[in-house]
């Protein structure tokens, strides 16, 4: 138990799969005295932002950018383009594929959630948890729509509550073999900018997403990429929405300003995490991300403890959901895990609570960050009981030696 005296030395190993570790540059960037949000450089900085986010959504279209987390971007998504009664299908893939479906439901939509078909053996409460969409169950579900009902197909990117992502490429070829006009909206709100994510060239109609995660920023502002269609769809939608109106947004954007008092100094943060990402290149990102999720898969398989992600194809570059072996509480090895050695990890969320935990690598890490979020792991498993095939600290740093970055630090002699 923290009391207000006791401070741990060094840093806290902060990893969650979001929010992650921000680097000290966005930190200090945040630290700037806060403008005039009406002023002459207000209107530079937002123009800025407001470009350099396309490209990290890889799209030529405006992107919105809300003060709240991404649940508010959910909503804004469903708001704009959606009216009472519409019916949307959606799929689930896990905790955030259910509480988006939720959500749909409080907001008077009518919805579907279609699922993945088989059994698991090892999580059997939550069969369609370790497995990415399955794009044929889509098609064939709007083939049999003739009369055109659903309105928008719902979709998670990557999911954070299981450490799965989803080929959104196959999911936009399936609603076009149906030939159905269904909105595409996906919620990339852990994948972008860690995973790669094509806005345009995988024709989302609304892509949301957060900045706590891939962006390396604190949580409080969140995102929605618009198409052309979305934008018409959000002339003609009847769902209540005030705050979240992309008109007006829209409209006092074009200058950089926005309609209410946005959240400056994130926006700072978010000019520098820009700087950042888009210097380095969107594909050293994303193979930066790869290569850590590999060294980190490396020392579950060596613990041998299930991968929750069934499929290698569809690993997540973000995150690692490890099943702990039958009867032990991964709660209770997190929880110690953190009491130990200052280490916060993510909790099995929703059908999988207590069955697994999560290792997130992203944000403000490297390869020596990771490994000692490896061995704070592999202590906390051993002192909870749990028998470890293999040392998978030392596979993380066979795996980290065998393959060099992309961009490894080089010293001049
Ligand atoms: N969707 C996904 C995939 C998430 O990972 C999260 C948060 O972790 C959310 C939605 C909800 O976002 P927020 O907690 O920022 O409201």
């Amino acid at each position: 138990m923290l009391t207000l005296d006791y401070h741990p030395t060094g840093n806290h190993f902060l990893q969650i799969p979001g929010p992650s570790p921000v680097p000290d540059r966005v930190l200090r960037a945040m630290s700037l005295p806060t403008i005039d949000h009406r002023g002459p450089e207000f209107g530079a900085l937002g123009l800025k932002v407001l470009d350099g986010i396309k490209q990290i959504f890889q799209t030529r279209h405006p992107v919105i950018i809300y003060p709240t987390s991404g649940t508010g971007a959910w909503e804004a998504a469903l708001a704009n383009t959606l009216s009472p009664g519409d019916h949307v299908l959606m799929y689930e893939t896990g905790q955030f594929a259910t509480l988006w479906h939720k959500m749909a439901t409080r907001l008077g939509l009518s919805t579907e959630f279609l699922g993945w078909s088989g059994e698991d053996a090892v999580l059997p409460a939550a069969p369609g948890w370790r497995h990415g969409i399955q794009a044929d169950r889509i098609e064939q579900r709007l083939r049999q729509d003739r009369e055109y009902r659903i309105k928008a197909v719902c979709v998670v990117h990557n999911e954070t509550s299981t450490g799965v992502t989803s080929d959104i490429a196959a999911v936009r070829r399936a609603i076009d073999a149906a030939g159905h006009p269904a909105l595409l909206m996906v919620d990339s709100i852990s994948g972008l900018a860690a995973a790669d994510f094509r806005h345009d060239d995988w024709g989302v109609d609304v892509t949301i997403s957060g900045s706590q995660k891939g962006l390396m920023l604190p949580p409080g502002i969140s995102f929605n990429a618009l198409s052309p269609r979305a934008i018409d769809a959000s002339r003609q939608a009847k769902l209540p929405r005030a705050f979240f109106s992309w008109d007006e947004i829209l409209e006092m954007n074009a200058t950089g300003y926005w309609p209410y008092t946005p959240n400056t100094n994130l926006l700072y943060g978010l000019s520098e995490a820009l700087d950042m990402l888009l210097g380095e290149g969107l594909d050293n990102v994303f193979a930066r991300h790869q290569r850590w999720a590999a060294g980190v898969r490396a020392a579950v398989q060596a613990w041998g403890l299930p991968i929750q992600c069934a499929d290698p194809e569809v690993y997540s570059p973000v995150l690692t959901g490890v099943i702990t072996p039958e009867g032990v509480d991964a709660d209770a090895v997190r929880r110690l895990i953190h009491q130990r050695f200052d280490l916060s990890l993510g909790t099995g969320l929703g059908k999988v609570r207590g069955r697994m935990f999560r290792m997130g690598h992203l944000g403000n890490s490297n390869d020596l960050t990771l490994l000692a979020m490896v061995a704070g792991v592999e202590m906390g498993l051993k002192l909870s009981g749990v028998k470890l095939a293999q040392s998978g600290i030392h596979a993380a740093m066979d795996y980290f030696s065998a393959h060099a970055a992309p961009r490894a630090l080089t010293h001049a002699a």
